[in-house]
């Protein structure tokens, strides 16, 4: 069974296996299911359109949940956190939730992914909470590509003044960047061109055939390679090593000296073998991978009074049981028609 591992992290102590011998190490957490963007791959406004059904907020995990959650999987050896959603900058009051996840002892790195769009004026507030990192997500420098893209029309400037006001409250800025044929792949060189000296690492990421509205299809995808011979040609690149086990994206320098870029390949070069992320939904709901169709109520449970203990319990069990290596069955062709949870709802 363990032949599939490509490397086991020797790190904690206290660190659970999966089936194939794979340590929990990161808790993502979805705070909302809600967003003010329409993203085309994400939430495509035909779909998620005003009568949608989001979440109530009674449905949501209250931040008194949410931690309780987070320091049973800092004991089971969760270091890393990450809040996303939805846009969980929609979600009131989230420096509160943040400064309460930074007294968990062992979690040591939170960081959240985000639109942008609110960190003008969060951005401070959210540094002082004890949020280290952000990943931005920008797809297009080009304002008629972008407005395409998010679905409400809205241009690239609000997104670069979040970006501004991030590294301004002194959190690491990285750039998502989600590369889709036909829809910014001539953004490729731009936004490289754009952050290329700027202490901000962009990272490319390949569309992925998350949630089942996104019309995604193979001959859409620019791959890790198409993506670094564009910009290697006219920018020469070099590989540089992971940062740390398990690091999703591939790191290549700039030949010159003046940064760096990320491939995020889930899709050409998939990475299940080292995948040491759990998810968690904002309505509680546990998920082993990001491409699974149905994930483990622990609202219920936790509504229903659970112990520590049992809470601590359960969750290691889902984790022993955890068969997941979706990518990896993608590419072996064994997965196709396979209901998914949507994007929006579970993160990234
Ligand atoms: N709203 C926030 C944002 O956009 O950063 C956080 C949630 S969003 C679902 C998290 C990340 O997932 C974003 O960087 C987004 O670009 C990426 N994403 C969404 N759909 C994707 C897809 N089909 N393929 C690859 N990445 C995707
Ligand atoms: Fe919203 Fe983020 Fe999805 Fe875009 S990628 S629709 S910003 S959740
Ligand atoms: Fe992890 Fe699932 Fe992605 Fe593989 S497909 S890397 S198991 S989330």
């Amino acid at each position: 069974m363990n032949e599939y591992v490509k490397e086991v992290n020797p790190m904690s102590e206290k660190a659970i296996k999966d089936h194939f011998g794979r340590t929990l190490k990161d808790l993502r957490i979805s705070v909302i299911d809600k967003c003010n963007f329409r993203c085309s791959y994400c939430m495509p406004k035909e779909i998620f359109g005003d009568d949608y059904p989001f979440l109530p907020e009674s449905e949501l995990l209250s931040f008194e949940e949410i931690t309780r959650l987070a320091k049973s999987f800092a004991e089971l050896g969760v270091e890393k956190i990450r809040i996303t959603g939805g846009e969980p900058l929609l979600r009131k009051n989230l420096d509160q939730l943040i400064m309460e996840l930074n007294k968990i002892p062992g979690i040591h790195d939170i960081a959240l992914t985000t639109n942008g769009i609110f960190l003008p004026r969060k951005a401070k507030k959210l540094k002082e909470a004890g949020l280290k990192r952000v990943n931005i997500s920008l797809d297009a420098i080009d304002d008629e590509v972008f407005k395409a893209i998010n679905g409400k029309g809205v241009v690239t400037l609000p997104v670069l003044k979040g970006i501004e006001a991030a590294q301004k409250a002194g959190l690491k800025v990285k750039i998502n960047m989600v590369v889709k044929k036909g829809m910014n792949d001539n953004q490729i060189l731009p936004m490289a061109r754009y952050f290329k000296g700027k202490d901000i690492i962009l990272r490319y990421i390949e569309f992925m055939d998350v949630g089942n509205h996104n019309g995604w299809d193979m001959d859409n995808v620019i791959s890790k390679k198409q993506i670094i011979d564009q910009i290697n040609e006219e920018m020469p690149l070099e590989p540089a090593d992971e940062n740390y086990y398990g690091e999703v994206a591939s790191r290549y320098r700039y030949i010159d000296g003046d940064g760096e870029i990320g491939v995020i390949s889930s899709v050409t070069e998939s990475f299940c073998g080292t995948c040491t992320r759990i998810r968690l939904s904002a309505d509680g709901k546990l998920y082993t991978c990001l491409f699974a169709s149905s994930g483990y109520d622990i609202r219920r449970e936790l509504r229903e009074g659970l112990t520590e203990e049992q809470l601590k319990e359960n969750l290691a069990s889902l984790w022993h049981q955890r068969k997941d290596r979706y990518s990896d069955e993608r590419t072996e062709q064994i997965s196709k028609n396979k209901k998914k949870i949507e994007m929006s709802y579970i993160g990234g």
